[in-house]
């Protein structure tokens, strides 16, 4: 797969944001980014009625179960509350968080072109038939 020029710069961008991150925060949480919730889709429509995305937010496992604070990795004793960790002064509303790795569609062109190709061919095979 070839990617287009744009996606290339993208990547090399994001790579030397998250290797200026990680040297900053080695042991921010990879599940989370540092920022201690987890954003997912959940699929909100009943049962049968096709698929309506609703945004939904956990909290990380790195606070709820391992006790630890997503931006520095800073144990934490039983009691923590999981607002803010006083090792970083990592709190809910901090904004540092990993950078988020651009999305390659790259590979969407190709499959587009490998399907305008096939639907190519076909078509001539079409003509091809006609003729005879
Ligand atoms: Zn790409
Ligand atoms: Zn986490
Ligand atoms: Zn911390």
């Amino acid at each position: 797969m070839k990617h287009t020029k744009q996606c290339l710069e993208q990547q090399a961008r994001y790579k030397k944001d998250i290797a200026a991150f990680e040297a900053k925060y080695p042991n921010y949480c990879r599940a989370c980014g540092g920022g201690g919730a987890i954003y997912g889709v959940e699929n909100g429509a009943p049962w049968g009625e096709g698929y309506w995305p609703m945004p939904t937010v956990d909290v990380c496992g790195c606070i709820e179960v391992s006790l630890r604070c997503p931006l520095c990795g800073h144990q934490h004793d039983e009691g923590w509350e999981g607002e803010s960790c006083e090792a970083c002064a990592w709190t809910w509303d901090s904004q540092e968080t990993a950078p988020d790795e651009p999305e390659c569609m790259c590979w969407m062109d190709e499959e587009w072109k490998a399907e305008a190709d096939a639907a190519l061919r076909e078509t001539q095979v079409d003509a091809l038939a006609d003729t005879y």
